[in-house]
């Protein structure tokens, strides 16, 4: 367990600016944590988050956050920013907030402690908010699990100017990097023609066969795809009634890779599997790409700092997780400075989106970490209010990564 979040002197440099941080986040502990159990009570999913987006718009308004909700062209997206008592544009620190839910699963993925530890980094900033030059953003960003809520907020200009963007992520093991898997959503419908199953049944055309046809397919192509491509589905429409063959089936699936261009090829590999199911069965086929989400570009200076700061409270975070998701956090990092760091709430070997981890996310110990993230999160920012030249160094990084 970390240590005792008052009682541990922080890392230096700014040890003194730290330890404030720390000690507002601790006074606001129930606070905090009252947020993340209600968030963990009342799951919504991707693009739904109506009232988690508003009970995380008002904690940060009741901290002197100015907000906007919504913000940009999603419904559940916020913005809260806090201007500095020092006065001056730069630097822009963001802070994120995910609040999306699994459907049928609630919080699987522990999103409610990403919010109250969002929110807790902003209420440690605003309590040093004199000693800031700049602007805290703090952004609420929703549709994680699915549809890439990120990259909308990025093409609204919502993480335009910024110097960083900083969140934490629950997980069973810690670590600062990451690495994350290219991802697309992707709906498949097939549309045949209905007809009696046993009086016409050659009148029809069965676009159930077609999606069978589909997931067989993948099955067999999974063989041949490298160890690091995934591909995988469910199916949400398959026929109304035995007695009808079936005129429409659908499938939802994701294809994941963790290199770009073999990704690309996945994807036309996929357009023709769902084209011969089609052609088989006699259907018509359609594939629709949606929420692209990008590989994981840590930036090694903040990576360094974050890591500083959360060694000060008794954490000795290991190498990057093999086991690899995707988060819409990739595409942030491609456009700004930014950092994935996850920490343990539970065991390691724990599975992702299951109900294990669920139900850790609302234990004692998630809640332990839920404040260490804030407090870690908002010193990293603090550190980078108080030294241009660690931003700085953060942009030169940035611009290597990017040639
Ligand atoms: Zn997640
Ligand atoms: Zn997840």
């Amino acid at each position: 367990m970390p240590s005792p979040l008052s009682s541990t002197p922080p890392a230096a440099p700014y040890a003194d600016g730290k330890a404030r941080i720390a000690a507002a986040i601790e006074a606001a502990r129930e606070e905090i944590l009252a947020l993340s159990h209600r968030i963990h009570e009342n799951p919504e999913p991707a693009f739904e988050e109506v009232r988690a987006a508003g009970w995380v718009a008002d904690a940060v308004a009741r901290h002197g956050f100015v907000v906007e909700h919504p913000v940009g062209s999603l419904e559940t997206a916020v913005r809260g920013t806090l201007r500095g008592g020092k006065g001056g544009d730069r630097p822009r620190v963001g802070i994120l907030a995910e609040y999306d839910a699994l459907p049928g699963l609630g919080h699987g993925c522990g999103h409610n402690s990403m919010a109250a530890s969002g929110v807790g980094a902003a209420i440690g900033l605003a309590a040093v908010r004199d000693e800031l030059p700049g602007e805290v953003v703090f952004l609420g960003t929703p549709a994680e699990e699915r549809g890439s809520g990120k990259q909308f907020m990025i093409d609204d200009g919502l993480f335009a100017g910024l110097d960083a963007a900083l969140l934490y992520h629950p997980s069973d093991k810690d670590h600062v990097r990451i690495g994350l898997l290219a991802s697309v959503d992707v709906d498949v419908a097939f549309t045949g023609r209905a007809s009696h199953a046993a009086s016409d049944p050659w009148m029809g055309l069965n676009a159930l066969d077609a999606l069978v046809l589909l997931f067989s397919s993948i099955g067999l192509w999974r063989q041949q795809l490298r160890p690091d491509a995934r591909v995988h589905g469910i199916v949400l429409e398959g026929g109304t009634a035995a007695n009808i063959i079936p005129d429409r089936a659908a499938g939802r699936f994701m294809l994941r890779s963790t290199d770009q261009a073999y990704f690309d090829e996945m994807r036309e590999r996929f357009v023709a599997l769902v084209e011969a199911a089609a052609l088989a069965t006699g259907t018509r086929g359609e594939a629709v790409f949606s929420g692209g989400s990008m590989t994981m570009n840590d930036n090694p200076v903040l990576v360094d700092v974050f890591d500083r700061n959360l060694r000060a409270y008794g954490v000795e975070p290991g190498p990057p997780d093999p086991n690899l998701g995707s988060s819409d956090m990739g595409n942030v990092s491609w456009v700004v400075p930014a950092i994935h760091p996850c920490l343990a709430i539970c065991d390691a070997g724990t599975p992702g989106h299951s109900i294990q981890f669920r139900d850790a996310a609302a234990t004692a110990r998630a809640d332990e970490v839920t404040l260490l993230a804030a407090t870690v999160v908002a010193q990293t920012a603090y550190e980078l209010f108080m030294d241009a030249a660690t931003v700085d160094a953060a942009a030169r990084a940035f611009d290597d990564s990017r040639r």
